[in-house]
């Protein structure tokens, strides 16, 4: 037989984080390879589903959407983005941020076309690119701080690159982009001719007074930046694949097209559901999710500090790299490996974060899981 995988799902190796779950499971230990969210579905967000439900809203919505959603996003858009959007013809609902980046990326680039991404990435983002034809270069960030210069982008550019992705805050780093850097990334992207494309799912997970920025609200790169965010993390509805893209008509007519293509739309009733939950939630429940994930945060890196795993304690979302050269093994896997046969705790490998060989000491925790399960990991970890 002759027949073959595609190229393109040659590209696409089963993530490191599955792996370390599977590991994980294996010996009955915790997983702090990957987190949900414990706090459960605001009330409102099921109340408003099931009312739709009710209601007969059962079948195909308009490919980008179903009005009360787009509508609600829009409202919240001003609300908490500052940004001013037309919801008949700049937002795209889709199958979750993921479905949203996809069908940005089918739409807006061609096969050879080069994307920058700041790593550590979110090995979905590369992923995505290669699944498109598209071409990844990185930037490498340094830690603890997550810092870039403006002449580390300009040494990732070339005649081929089409855009480049922000995502803030940022899987696995939590960096959250200040006003400065998000500034550095505008000019870059004005003077080269780029697309912005962004990640903002952890938009509502900012600790210590830091507020988030979203880079389409900087008024010179609006027409050029395509926004992504979703409601997976912030009403802990991972699996309802509900998330949007937002940017002019003349991009967003294209995603559309594509979403259509893919995905129809997203699920009619749970669109429904979000909306009710962005118009009846008020500022406190994410004040209230927001302080939850930073106690959990705190929890987790005092434990990593007391282990000797210095933590990079993240500005945003909800992992934590952590420094683990003490640790045996000759790379990141090796010491995540470790690790797990030691304590039982899994994390993720740092390499599974870069291209470059940067990742080679650091491993990541994630810490959206009960507190009682942070405690377990606590007194686990102490075994080191
Ligand atoms: N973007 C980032 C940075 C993530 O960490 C995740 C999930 O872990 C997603 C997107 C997935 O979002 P969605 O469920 O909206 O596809």
């Amino acid at each position: 037989m002759t027949l073959s995988l595609s190229d393109r799902a040659d590209h696409i190796t089963q993530a490191e984080i599955r792996v370390m779950t599977i590991e994980c499971e294996r010996i009955g230990g915790v997983n702090l390879a990957q987190g949900v969210c414990d706090l459960g579905v605001p009330p409102e967000v099921v109340e408003g589903t099931v009312e739709a439900i009710g209601q007969g809203v059962n079948s195909y919505t308009r490919y980008d959407g179903l009005r009360q959603l787009r509508q609600a996003i829009a409202e919240k858009l001003r609300l908490f983005n500052g940004l001013d959007v037309d919801a008949e013809t700049e937002i795209t609902v889709s199958a979750g941020s993921t479905g949203s980046f996809y069908c940005a990326c089918l739409a807006l680039l061609n096969p050879g076309d080069e994307v920058i991404l700041f790593e550590p990435f979110y090995g979905y983002h590369v992923n995505t690119l290669l699944a498109a034809g598209a071409v990844p270069r990185y930037v490498t960030m340094d830690p603890p701080a997550w810092t870039f210069a403006a002449s580390d982008l300009e040494a990732a550019v070339s005649p081929r690159t089409k855009g480049i992705m922000v995502c803030t805050p940022g899987n696995p780093s939590g960096k959250v982009y200040t006003r400065e850097e998000l500034q550095i990334v505008a000019d870059f992207a004005r003077e080269h001719d780029l697309f912005i494309f962004t990640d903002e799912i952890y938009e509502y997970f900012v600790y210590d007074g830091r507020t988030h920025l979203s880079p389409a609200s900087l008024p010179s790169v609006r027409d050029r930046t395509i926004m992504i965010s979703g409601y997976s993390k912030t009403y802990s509805i991972t699996g309802w694949r509900i998330g949007y893209s937002v940017c002019e008509s003349r991009w967003a007519d294209a995603i559309g097209y594509v979403n259509d293509l893919i995905y129809v739309c997203a699920p009619a009733p749970l669109q429904l559901g979000v909306a009710t939950g962005i118009t009846r939630l008020g500022p406190s429940y994410y004040a209230a999710l927001c302080d939850a994930f930073r106690r959990k945060r705190d929890l987790l890196c005092s434990t990593l500090a007391d282990v000797g795993l210095s933590p990079m304690v993240p500005q945003g979302a909800y992992y934590v790299l952590a420094d683990a050269s003490r640790l045996p093994g000759c790379n990141s896997k090796e010491k995540a490996m470790h690790l797990l046969r030691r304590t039982g705790v899994a994390s993720v490998p740092g390499d599974a974060f870069y291209e470059s060989a940067a990742g080679r000491d650091l491993v990541r925790f994630c810490f959206a899981k009960a507190e009682a399960e942070l405690e377990e990991a606590r007194d686990r970890l102490r075994r080191l």
